[in-house]
């Protein structure tokens, strides 16, 4: 049962900020409540106010430009990014990935914000925007800072963010001439959280040796991680199956992941071997024919 609680709608960011100000340990923020309303039904969060962001429509919105990159605002939710054109044509792996989270109607409703400030490494968004390379902008009565992605989760079900704070904004970099960005989660049922999840982002000298390698795994280990021994390998490579498998001995051997009902120690790794091998060498045949 979901304790009572005070629910407060603020008018503007501005003013959603003040009112955390104003209760500073009491408070929890909803956006979509496709997370949080789980964790109160269970009574594992029983906030005394509730501020809700879903009505800040200055919040919402998707923006592309070729010098700053993609910027997605804190209300804007997973089936906007999903649908959005320029995405689909600047970041196709961000739209693969959507199609891919729960069902419609979650999309619908939950905010890929409020995905990341929920801090769960099954989570799917978190795995590919920290190979693509984004920030997230984070903002208190007391103003503003920008956070990389990969250093945004100390722990489990932790993220960097202060009392007070907010995620205000998603920055994706522009893509890299001659890159590629692919993402697969092993589950059973399809749209359901991944058993184990591997992104992996290479990008290409003109010789066509491997430039810059990112490889992030998730439900791999306490938080969502990047395989940096598997990057090593693949870093001044040439493109060849005996590199994708040792890469992908790499990522298995230094990720730390934990058994529950779904999979073993073991059945964890082996996964990851099997899809940081596997994303590696579809992201480095699509920066291949990338621009
Ligand atoms: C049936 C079902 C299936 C799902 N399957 C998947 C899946 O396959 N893959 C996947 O990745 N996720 C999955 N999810 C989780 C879901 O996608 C997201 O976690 C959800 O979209 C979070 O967004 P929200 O706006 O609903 O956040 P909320 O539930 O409102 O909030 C989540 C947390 O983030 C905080 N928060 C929200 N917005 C902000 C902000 N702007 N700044 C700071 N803190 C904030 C809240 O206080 C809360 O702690 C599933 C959820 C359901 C119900």
């Amino acid at each position: 049962m979901i304790s009572d609680f005070t629910y407060l709608k603020p008018g503007s960011v501005k003013e959603a900020l003040q009112m955390m100000a104003d209760h500073e340990e009491e408070y929890k923020i909803i956006c979509g409540g496709q997370s949080l309303l789980i964790l109160m039904r269970q009574g594992l969060v029983s906030p005394e106010y509730l501020i809700d962001l879903k009505g800040l429509n200055e919040a919402n919105y998707l923006t592309y430009d070729a010098k700053n990159g993609l910027k997605i605002g804190a209300t804007c939710t997973h089936r906007a990014v999903e649908k959005s054109a320029v995405v689909k044509k600047e970041y196709p792996v961000l739209v693969e990935m959507e199609e891919k989270l729960a069902s419609i109607q979650v999309r619908n409703w939950g905010t890929i914000a409020g995905n990341l400030a929920h801090g769960d490494p099954a989570g799917d968004p978190a795995p590919v925007l920290i190979a693509l390379g984004a920030s997230v902008k984070v903002a208190s009565a007391k103003g503003e800072r920008t956070i990389a992605l990969e250093d945004f989760y100390p722990d489990l079900f932790e993220t960097a963010m202060e009392t007070g704070e907010i995620i205000v904004e998603i920055q994706v970099p522009p893509r890299p001439a001659k890159s590629g960005t692919k993402y697969q989660k092993f589950n059973l049922l399809d749209s359901d959280m991944g058993m184990v999840a591997a992104a992996a982002t290479i990008t290409l000298n003109a010789d066509g040796t491997c430039k810059d390698a990112r490889i992030v795994l998730g439900s791999a280990a306490p938080t969502v991680m990047r395989a940096k021994e598997a990057e090593k390998v693949l870093i001044g490579a040439k493109f060849d199956d005996a590199v994708f498998e040792k890469a992908g001995e790499a990522a298995a051997a230094e990720c730390d992941p934990s058994a529950d009902i779904h999979a073993s120690v073991e059945y964890r790794r082996h996964l990851v071997k099997v899809l940081s091998k596997r994303m590696a060498k579809a992201a480095w045949e699509q920066a291949k024919i990338s621009g």
